[in-house]
């Protein structure tokens, strides 16, 4: 239902490379479907499978109100003849917010509830008091995190050459960053860079690879320093670099994951944290989408295509 077409990756051209001796590519997750994108793609591909299998008529998920979990959840379910239903932290009625005016138009369901009743969201009495409400639905965790949304992160670098000796993504939930360290071969290392402040995310990892019996093949890394002040928080350096980082590549990135994740690859470029022969790629999990909501609330202006 949702196959990826061929997945293009940009190699960065910069005379620090050239002197440093480093490749630096970015697989552009961002361009793997015009609706559903980025990594959300390949979380939500054998959700909606399953689902479907299960003759379930719609699914349910849970997520902010410019997640891009919700935005791809619309669409990857009106993609495959779902009804879907978000369920949205706060309020619901702001009808200039992109996001989730994509996801209505894609068919969504949407429900705002308060932040409160928000961390009901794994309850099973909360579900079950939905399922009374809305009819019964395929549920789909907040952040799409599951074990098949890693079946399908792990396919991720099945759409990338062999020949990286390291490999970084954003973290968030960390389903991307557990299937990526499902398929990293002997010889690579994979850098997580936690968009999130605190060093929980390290335990965290550790225990979301246990669960899913994942034992990496490479080295891992998880890097704290890079969050810019926390989650969905940034820097003017943050936004500066941003900038910085389509004027010279023409690759547009999201103040939430991948400019966190672009600009710790860029430092520790220039700390020299790679050797001379490295070749890097940046995984480009997506979440543009998100671009429009942030220039609405903050008014700092972003690139986009
Ligand atoms: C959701 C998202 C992430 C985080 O992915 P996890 O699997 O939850 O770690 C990273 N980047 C972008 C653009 C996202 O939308």
């Amino acid at each position: 239902m949702l196959h990826p077409p061929h997945i293009p990756s940009t190699l960065l051209k910069h005379p620090l490379l050239d002197q440093l001796k480093v490749e630096l590519e970015v697989l552009r997750l961002d361009q793997v479907h015009p609706t559903v994108s980025g990594n959300k793609f390949f979380k939500l591909k054998y959700n909606l499978e399953e689902a479907l299998k299960q003759n379930h008529r719609q699914v349910l998920t849970f997520g902010g109100a410019y997640s891009n979990h919700i935005y791809a959840t619309a669409a990857a379910a009106k993609l495959a003849g779902l009804q879907s239903i978000g369920i949205i932290r706060g309020e619901v009625s702001d009808e200039n917010n992109p996001t989730l005016r994509s996801a209505k138009d894609a068919g969504m369901v949407l429900k705002g509830i308060s932040r409160e009743l928000y961390r009901s969201k794994t309850h099973p009495e909360y579900l079950e008091q939905l399922r009374q409400e809305l009819g019964e639905f395929y549920l789909i965790p907040e952040g799409g995190t599951n074990a098949l949304a890693i079946q399908g992160t792990t396919e991720i670098l099945s759409h990338a050459a062999a020949h990286f000796s390291h490999l970084a993504t954003p973290i968030g939930t960390g389903g991307t960053f557990a299937g990526l360290a499902n398929s990293i071969l002997p010889q690579q290392e994979l850098l997580g860079i936690s968009a999130l402040k605190g060093e929980g995310i390290q335990e965290e990892m550790k225990l979301l690879l246990q669960t899913h019996g994942i034992q990496p093949q490479g080295s891992v890394s998880i890097w704290t320093q890079y969050h810019h002040g926390g989650y969905a928080k940034w820097t003017s350096e943050l936004i500066e670099f941003i900038h910085w980082f389509w004027e010279s590549f023409g690759i547009p990135l999201d103040p939430i994951y991948t400019g966190k994740m672009a600009f710790a690859c860029w430092d520790l470029l220039q700390k020299k944290y790679f050797n001379p022969g490295s070749r890097v790629l940046l995984i480009h999990t997506g979440g543009l989408q998100g671009n429009l909501g942030f220039t609405q609330r903050t008014g700092i202006e972003l690139p986009s295509l």
